[in-house]
């Protein structure tokens, strides 16, 4: 498998933006690595532009959220099929912002990573547990929790972000140790073809080391992924195969 490095713009980014993108292919000097995969998932305004401008330069681009319906009346959101039909190829389902800001709960994630497999996207589910969850002792038993809600019934293309909600955002990681205890045990529930992402201030800085874990097969990027700088130099940290 090619290890994957995905940015989470979240709601960030104007059409200026654009720039933080070329900036990015430029440092690969205008070729990125065949042997990596490169996602960076913009606000929904910047997704078709993106998408027609840097999907054949080697970095693909995502969606953030995707309704479960293909349409409809449903004010303000937008469906899978509207994101592939923009030349998205994946789309973040069940990011803990949306959790969290927007109530969404498992069966909704699970709907709406369908929703993504219904439209030819790849759905990146994202699981993790919280501060107090993790101090309780029950990382593990809210993770399998979230996978059992969440995953799809058809898994053939699905990736699996787990982002432990605390890391989100605030410098903070897990200790190796943890992060790898994570990831064996989501291994344990998954098929061994499905890609297992770390996301949760992970940086150039700390890139390395994170993404040399085993059933770490790849980084989803908050911040870091704002500036081609920071986003090159996590890239650069992966692994060609994982
Ligand atoms: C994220 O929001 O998915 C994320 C991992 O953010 P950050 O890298 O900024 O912690």
């Amino acid at each position: 498998m090619k290890s994957l490095i995905a940015g989470n713009w979240k709601m960030n980014g104007l059409s200026a933006a654009a720039g933080e993108v070329q900036a990015l292919i430029n440092k690969f000097s205008g070729a990125t690595p065949e042997d990596r995969d490169i996602l960076i998932c913009p606000p929904a305004t910047l997704v078709a532009s993106f998408a027609a401008s840097y999907s054949d330069e080697g970095v693909m681009i995502g969606g953030q959220d995707c309704h479960t319906n293909e349409a409809g009346a449903h004010t303000g959101d937008i469906s899978a099929a509207m994101l592939a039909d923009a030349g998205a190829a994946f789309v973040i389902v069940g990011h803990s912002e949306r959790r969290a800001d927007h109530g969404e709960g498992d069966a909704l994630v699970k709907a709406k990573a369908e929703a993504a497999l219904a439209a030819g996207l790849t759905p990146i589910i994202c699981v993790g547990e919280t501060k107090e969850e993790r101090e309780a002792g029950k990382a593990l038993d809210v993770v399998g929790s979230q996978l059992d809600g969440s995953l799809p019934q058809t898994q053939d293309e699905i990736v699996i972000a787990y982002e432990p909600v605390w890391a989100i955002g605030t410098g903070l990681t897990p200790t190796i140790a943890d992060i790898a205890e994570v990831h064996d045990f989501i291994r344990g529930k998954t098929r061994d073809d499905i890609r297992i992402l770390y996301g949760g201030s992970v940086k150039p800085g700390n890139a390395q080391e994170i993404l040399a874990v085993k059933n770490v097969n790849g980084a989803l990027v908050g911040g870091a992924s704002l500036k081609a700088e920071d986003f090159y130099g996590i890239i650069s940290a992966a692994p060609a195969n994982v």
